[in-house]
Parts: C-alpha cells; structure tokens; sequence
C-alpha cells in the first residue's frame, strides 16, 4: 500500500468508524448471530492475490457487523461498561502508526517516559496515595488487563513471602491467599498461575451488603498460621462485579499487614469514580495496599486494553519479574537512571498505550471526565429510584457506584422472562447475576453516550416486559 493509497483507504476507515459511532445507537445491541454463522460467510482459504481496501470495507459491513454486539452503544448497560471515546480511538490509531516496541527504555524512550509521567496524573487523579507515583517508591504501569494486573502482583506477593527464591529453586513451602467469596475471578485464576493453588485460596464470607467480613479474614489466617501456613496475600475487592459491593479496605489492609501479607486491591471498575472527590472515599485504606488495579478501558473513555496497575514498592515487582539476556543489554539499563518496563509485565514486548489516555485526559480535562462519571452516577442513582418506587420490582444491593441489581418480585422465572424479552427486542442489553442464590438483573450505566433518555426506555422496556407476563 503506498502512502497515496493509505491515505485514501485510511480516510475511508476513519469516516467508516465516524459514521458508526453516529449510527451505533439504532444497532440491535447484542448480536443475533448463531453459533458459526460468521465463519460460514468466509472463504474457506486465504486469497491467492490482494484485495482492494473498498472489499474489505463491505465485507464488514455485511459479514463481520451482523456479529458485533455494540459495547459502545448508550443501550448497553450489561457485564460492566467498556466505554471508549474518540481522542482515544485516535491515539490507538497513531500509536499503531508508529508501531513502536517500547519493552525497553532505550527502544523508544517517550514510549516509557509518556507511560510513567501519564500513571502519575491518573494517580494523583484518583487520589491514590503517594506511594504509587514514580517519584517515590512505587509506581504506575499499563497492562493490558486487571487479570494480568493482579496476576503480576500475586508472582510479586509470591515471591516476596518466600524471600524471592522461589523464581530460583521453584519452591513455595505453604503459602496461602485469601479474598473474598465475591472476588472476580481473575484472583483464583492469578492464584493458580502463580503456583499457590486454588486449594490455598480461602473465600473469605460476606456481610449482608456482599463486603467482605473481616472478622472472618483474621480467624481463617490465624487457623492457617497455627496450621504452619505462610499467608502470602489478601486481596479486596473495591466494587464487585456481581454488586459493586466495596470491601472494608481499611481494616482488610490492617490485618494484612499484622500478618506480613502482600495486601492487593482489586478496584478494576470502581476505582474510576475517585475522579469525584465525593466519591474519593472509595480509596479509603488504599494507602495501606502494597498493589493496586484500576480499569480507564472500563470507565475513564479509554478503549480496551489499557488496565492500571500501581505498586508502592517497585522494587518487589522489578525482582520478581526482571530477566536481563545479554542481546538486551544497554547503557541506560545498566546505568538504573531509567524504567524499563518489560520487567513490570510478563511479556516482552509491548505497545503503546499511553498516547491513548494522554489524549483522553487532554481532550476532556479532569473536568470533562468527572462530568461525564458524574452523570453516569446519576442516572444510575434515578434508575434505582425508579427500581425502589416500582411496587413489582425491588433493589437486591446496595447502589454505591454505577450499577443497579434489581428484581421482579415474581420470582426466577419471571426475571429471567423480563431479560430475555429486553434483550431480545435489541433496543437494550443487560444481564444478570446470583445474590443469595436468586437470580438478578444488573444494568451498569457507563458508556459514553449513555443520556437519561436512553435509562428511561430500557426502564420502559422492563416494566412494559413484567407487565405483559
Ligand atoms: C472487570 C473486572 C476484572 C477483570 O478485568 P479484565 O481487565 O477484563 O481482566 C477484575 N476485577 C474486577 C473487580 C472487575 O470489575
């Protein structure tokens, strides 16, 4: 492709994403595509000679977008809101222009300087304590999401409970783990993957409100120190994802810390509403947590991925993950004057993707973003209002951030009912969990275009669906 012709094509691609985001609110929300039916419309083998771009551009439009189910649609309240914005679709674009490899200081240095300077802004944006930022003992890095956020900082949590040697000698003696029974299930996953075993992961229970019981916390690690157990880590949850239920981080940490234990917060969507300095409660004891994971390809307007991961001591998380051949050996390495950030991750190499939030924070100021967490936060507390006055329907959670869990007062199968007409009418998509082992529908109120006219017809949809049962 010659640049005349990437030009043509790219200005095309540009005006195609343009017109979608226009039109992405009359889309059927969730795709109704059946299982294989994409595959099937593509040719069994690679063309033999190239295409031009305009083939490409149909085909999407007529195999590949019947497939899509619209997570940038303002009908989309299901699972937890992936929003995206246009200064971050464009800074995804430039940094694929520029496909720069940014494992290494010294292999693009902006890459690494733009990345830490930009994690020092989003911390002091959510009031995280100062522990986080690169110029003190810590600091932030991106990764592509908060499974492998946390899944580093449990090999880091790992190896500081056995005196970093079990990288050396694959040892780990009897290190245990404890979050809660509501913890995403990243943690379990992180948990195996770093070798401590979900038999040594404890599922710490839960008051009535789905937060975790620190009582609870304190006698299972007591019972595994007389046991002869070492507990290696705590992990709290600050907005699950079944309820957005907010762990006591506060006195989780504190008994964390009595017991040596790397202590991890685990606030992949939540964290982002600490933009607001009304909700900057929600850090409340961060200052105690040695690792830290917040989501802006959830709700800060920046598309996936780009996860945050912030740690107070750096070092813990350079020892634990820094293997240094000799073909990457180099002057600014050796000299320690500079991050590299391979050895804050698993992989080698890496992309860019601090250009994304850089122009995201530009474009809307910190302002800009806290108008926009700040009206999802509204709408989502008329939604619960609507819920609570309904005299068929109640709330089954408390509401503290962005997501309503609510029921049908019929029953199951009346919920389940109400989902599946919603959803299959197109016109919104939510989805449902477990509370005390009865189903319940969630609606998280996020996406970027969501207005309160768009809460009000799916609010329609509900009733006039429980209505007509
Ligand atoms: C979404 C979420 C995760 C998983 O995030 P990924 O980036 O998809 O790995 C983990 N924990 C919580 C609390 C979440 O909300």
């Amino acid at each position: 492709m010659t640049p005349d012709e990437f030009r043509a094509a790219g200005n095309a691609a540009v005006e195609w994403v343009a017109r979608y985001l226009e039109e992405v609110e009359d889309y059927p929300v969730l795709s109704r595509v059946e299982p294989g039916a994409v595959r099937a419309q593509l040719p069994p083998m690679p063309p033999e000679s190239g295409e031009p771009f305009e083939a490409m551009l149909r085909d999407l439009d007529e195999i590949i977008m019947p497939g899509i189910t619209h997570w940038q649609s303002p009908n989309f309240f299901a699972y937890f809101n992936g929003n995206a914005s246009a200064p971050s679709i464009l800074g995804e674009l430039i940094s694929a222009g520029l496909g720069t490899q940014g494992m290494l200081w010294a292999t693009s240095p902006a890459a690494t300087e733009l990345e830490t300077h930009v994690m020092d802004w989003l911390a002091e944006m959510l009031g995280l304590p100062e522990a986080f930022l690169s110029t003190e003992s810590g600091g932030g890095v991106i990764q592509d999401t908060a499974s492998s956020s946390t899944l580093v900082a449990m090999l880091a949590a790992r190896e500081r409970a056995t005196g970093f040697t079990t990288n050396q000698t694959g040892e780990l003696g009897h290190l245990t783990a404890y979050t809660s029974s509501q913890a995403h299930s990243s943690v379990e996953k992180a948990i195996r993957i770093a070798g401590i075993g979900s038999e040594n992961l404890r599922l710490v229970d839960v008051d009535a409100e789905y937060a975790m019981l620190p009582e609870h916390l304190e006698r299972l690690m007591l019972e595994d120190v007389a046991a002869g157990q070492t507990p290696a880590v705590v992990i709290a949850t600050v907005g699950t994802t079944s309820s957005t239920a907010i762990d006591p981080v506060g006195r989780v940490g504190e008994i964390a810390h009595r017991h040596g234990a790397w202590f991890h917060v685990d606030a992949a969507l939540a964290g982002s509403a600490a933009i607001l300095p009304e909700m900057r409660w929600l850090h409340d004891g961060v200052e105690l947590a040695d690792s830290y994971v917040v989501n802006p390809h959830k709700w800060l307007f920046t598309n996936l991925d780009f996860s945050a991961l912030f740690v107070a001591d750096r070092t813990a998380l350079i020892k634990t993950l820094s293997v240094l051949p000799e073909y990457l050996r180099n002057e600014a390495t050796e000299s320690g004057a500079v991050i590299d950030y391979r050895d804050w991750q698993v992989g080698l190499g890496r992309r860019f993707r601090a250009l994304k939030l850089w122009f995201v924070i530009r474009h809307y100021g910190v302002e800009g973003l806290q108008f926009h967490v700040r009206e999802h936060l509204r709408l989502t507390r008329l939604l619960s209002s609507w819920v609570d006055e309904h005299p068929d329907f109640e709330l089954a959670a408390p509401v503290p951030v962005n997501l309503v869990c609510f029921r049908h007062i019929g029953g199951d199968e009346a919920n389940q009912r109400i989902m599946d007409t919603v959803n299959a009418s197109g016109e919104a998509f939510f989805t449902h969990t477990k509370l005390d082992g009865k189903l319940t529908l969630r609606m998280a109120i996020g996406q970027t275009y969501t207005e309160e006219r768009h809460v009000r017809h799916a609010w329609d949809l509900i009733t006039k669906a429980a209505a007509t049962g």
